[in-house]
């Protein structure tokens, strides 16, 4: 699933590709996209005429903002956009085709089919689902030490479920979390509030570390991520533990070792990362 980095490549590329066009009409082929409104006619018809502004995001979400209207986008598991010549021929699983005025079309493509669409009123998206309770933005200026602390220190959740919730903080994913925590020296299944005072330091500085360099790097491409404009993000290379069961750990040359922790999938250097 794309994480943070991902979404914040494809919002670039996206941002580059559609800003300023303009929609002619839009074309649902599967309805389970669309999220809101219900009425996949009605979706299509509020979009005809508007111009696309900017492209934003919150957490994993993208926020196609347009002149009076918003449109809230989660990838899910393989959702990916592209843009093509409208002559060009229409692939497979795609289900949703923004035709532009120019000639060009914004194609959402989706195997899974497990992508989301939500059109808002703008302002209106950040009080209602999916956005609503969405935690800190952690490549935001408001992303602080203390605001780390005050959502986290006090649970006693394992400190890596608790990083995964998008509650408290937005963007991480399975993969961010494990090289974060790695970065850290922090055991995952370490109780949040047993943290010392400079391991919320590491952490934090891990978390904005590992999230920079892997959208400067233009994420990872686990299993069949391609950005928005169908290239593979390099992050991946740099990736320290996610992956890397029975390999030697870069630090310390002992053996990465792979446990379930919260029911995923979770790598990490026992002698590292000590509970
Ligand atoms: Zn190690």
């Amino acid at each position: 699933m794309p994480e943070l980095p991902e979404v914040e490549t494809v919002r670039r590329t996206l941002t580059q590709l559609i800003t300023g066009k303009k929609i002619k009409k839009v074309t649902v082929n599967l309805a389970r996209i669309i999220q809101r409104p219900d009425d996949t006619k009605l979706f299509s018809q509020e979009l005809e005429g508007h111009v696309i502004t900017c492209v934003g995001r919150r957490g994993k979400f993208l926020r196609i903002e347009m002149d009076n209207l918003v449109l809230v986008s989660h990838l899910r598991m393989e959702g990916r956009y592209g843009l093509y010549r409208s002559d060009e021929p229409v692939e497979k699983h795609t289900h949703v085709i923004f035709h532009f005025t120019d000639g060009t079309e914004l194609r959402y493509r989706d195997v899974r089919q497990f992508g989301t669409m939500h059109l808002f009123a703008p302002g209106e998206e950040f009080r209602n689902k999916p956005l609503q309770k969405l935690g800190l933005e952690p490549l935001d200026e408001g992303f602080t030490l203390e605001a780390l602390r005050k959502v986290l220190a006090g649970r006693k959740t394992k400190i890596k479920v608790a990083l995964l919730n998008q509650e408290y903080i937005v963007g991480l994913g399975n993969i961010y979390v494990d090289e974060a925590l790695f970065r850290a020296g922090i055991h995952p299944e370490r109780p949040a509030d047993s943290l010392r005072d400079e391991e919320w330091t590491a952490l934090y500085q891990s978390i904005i570390s590992t999230l920079t360099e892997a959208v400067e790097a233009g994420g990872s491409s686990i299993k069949s991520y391609v950005n928005g404009q169908g290239e593979m993000g390099m992050f991946q290379q740099q990736l320290q533990i996610y992956g890397r069961k029975n390999e030697s750990c870069s630090r310390c040359g002992g053996v990465i070792e792979k446990s379930v922790v919260g029911g995923r999938g979770t790598h990490y250097c026992p002698r590292c990362q000590q509970l």
